[in-house]
């Protein structure tokens, strides 16, 4: 998948095809509408110019499938038998495709997420376990958009949070499986404009969430989402933490995006704030996953700045600084380093003393090969977050991880790729960036 990927990346058409076709079919409700969207995004690209290119024989055979529904789908190429032939093919192959696509699509999403059901997603987990993983469940599902969501995702949490507890069997809880919540599932109005409701009702929910979490001994992890829901989570995240009933627990667990300019406060401010309760918390180090999102709501609404790099060597470097000063406040933070980027794997193992003091992180279907090997070799910990859901909810994540697998900056895509010489690949971030302070006018 990473190779087939890697050839349909974001900066082809039929790669741009292939995204919103995954985005938009899984919610389209009825057949005709799904075979005129799979007609408008198969018939004009030019899959053809794919053949061969890999030398994985599963992508080609996929880019001669692709190539010849978009011939089928195609219109007024030809005349007389031909098209003749060519319309009775595409009546009668109509509903073929539209299942082939829908299947194919439905695969994707396999990739990407462990189970439907967080029994499933247990069963299928448990090889990875044998290996020695950990795992971090994530419900599919954000932003709520009405309060009987918002009630949905908070039952199937608690409901999560229960039937994990079985699995708790340790009493180290870095040994234990844990979870990822996102707060926007949690609340439908979790923005600025609405602090003094969300305070009180979104503290109560995750203070719930995180006393069931806190007894069954396992990690509670707050998910990062966009920049301007941060200083409202970091709110909720000190009301929460400052209830004294979870004294004592190990578990609370926040993200920060090491692309966001405010990356490096943010940590300190989370230091100081664990020292001033007397708490140890766990701190999931990511590079930011809605890169897109950021730049676009900055543009719209007109304002001065980016609150995040736009340079993809500046958030490397952000990263490998962040993860040095986590490294050294392990005192009360159990840091956690999610990538999927074997140099910045590579950087954090060099500047890490103690291979116990914190845990690598991979996503569920990407960096198996990378983990794999630091997992055996290195004697670090790693846990993989893990999406659990049924496929209707999986749009906005399988988009995020077609954006990350698609855009050629992104390591996944660049070591796939045998167009990109090892050198480039490796290169040091630090470097690039003076590199680039040199060449300003
Ligand atoms: C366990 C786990 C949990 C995660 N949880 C979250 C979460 O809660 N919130 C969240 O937002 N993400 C989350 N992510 C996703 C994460 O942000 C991406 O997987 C990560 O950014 C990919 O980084 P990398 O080091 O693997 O890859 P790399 O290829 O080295 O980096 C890709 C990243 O670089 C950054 N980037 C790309 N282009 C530019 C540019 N032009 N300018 C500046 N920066 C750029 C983006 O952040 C992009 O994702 C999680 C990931 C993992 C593994």
């Amino acid at each position: 998948m990473e190779v087939f990927l890697a050839e349909y990346g974001l900066s082809t058409d039929e790669g741009v095809a292939l995204m919103c076709l995954a985005e938009a079919l899984l919610r389209v409700p009825d057949a005709d509408t799904i075979d005129v969207l799979i007609e408008d995004k198969f018939a004009p690209s030019a899959w053809g110019e794919h053949l061969g290119h890999s030398s994985s024989s599963l992508v080609n055979a996929s880019t001669w499938a692709l190539m010849l529904t978009g011939r089928v789908l195609r219109d007024g190429e030809s005349r007389g038998v031909a098209a003749i032939m060519r319309d009775a093919i595409r009546r009668l192959g109509e509903p073929v495709i539209r299942v082939a696509v829908e299947h194919a699509i439905r695969e994707m999403g396999h990739q990407f997420v462990l189970g439907r059901t967080i029994e499933e997603a247990l069963k299928r987990g448990e090889d990875h376990q044998e290996q020695g993983y950990t795992f971090s469940y994530d419900m599919l599902g954000e932003a709520a958009l009405t309060a009987r969501d918002a009630a949905k995702f908070f039952d199937a949490y608690a409901r999560s949070i229960r039937k994990l507890a079985a699995s708790c069997t340790s009493s180290d809880i870095r040994e234990n499986p844990g979870i990822s919540i996102k707060l926007s599932a949690l609340h439908p109005r979790h923005e600025v404009g609405q602090k003094s409701r969300v305070l009180g009702e979104l503290t109560e929910r995750v203070l719930t969430l995180s006393k069931m979490a806190a007894e069954a001994g396992m990690g509670l992890n707050i998910d990062a989402e966009e920049a301007d829901r941060l200083d409202l989570s970091l709110d909720i995240i000190e009301a929460v933490l400052s209830d004294e009933a979870l004294a004592g627990w190990d578990g609370f667990g926040i993200v920060v995006q090491a692309y966001g300019k405010r990356a490096g406060p943010v940590l300190d401010w989370l230091h100081a704030l664990a020292e001033h309760l007397d708490r140890r918390i766990m701190v999931r180090l990511v590079k930011g996953a809605y890169w897109d999102t950021e730049i676009k709501s900055a543009q719209v609404e007109g304002i001065a700045d980016f609150p995040v790099f736009t340079r993809k060597v500046a958030t490397d470097v952000s990263y490998i600084c962040c993860a040095a000063r986590l490294l050294a406040m392990t005192d009360r933070i159990y840091p956690q380093f999610a990538t999927h980027n074997a140099h910045t794997v590579s950087a954090i193992l060099e500047m890490a003393d103690n291979r116990t003091a914190f845990e690598f992180q991979r996503l569920h279907g990407m960096g198996e090969t990378l983990h794999d090997l630091v997992l055996a070799d290195e004697g670090t910990r790693c846990r993989i977050y893990a999406p659990v859901g049924a496929h209707r909810d999986l749009l906005a994540y399988l988009v995020r991880r077609l954006l990350e697998n698609g855009a050629n900056s992104s390591f996944v895509n660049q070591i796939v790729d045998e167009d990109v010489p090892a050198e480039e690949v490796a290169e040091d971030p630090f470097d690039a960036l003076d590199q680039l302070h040199a060449d300003l006018p």
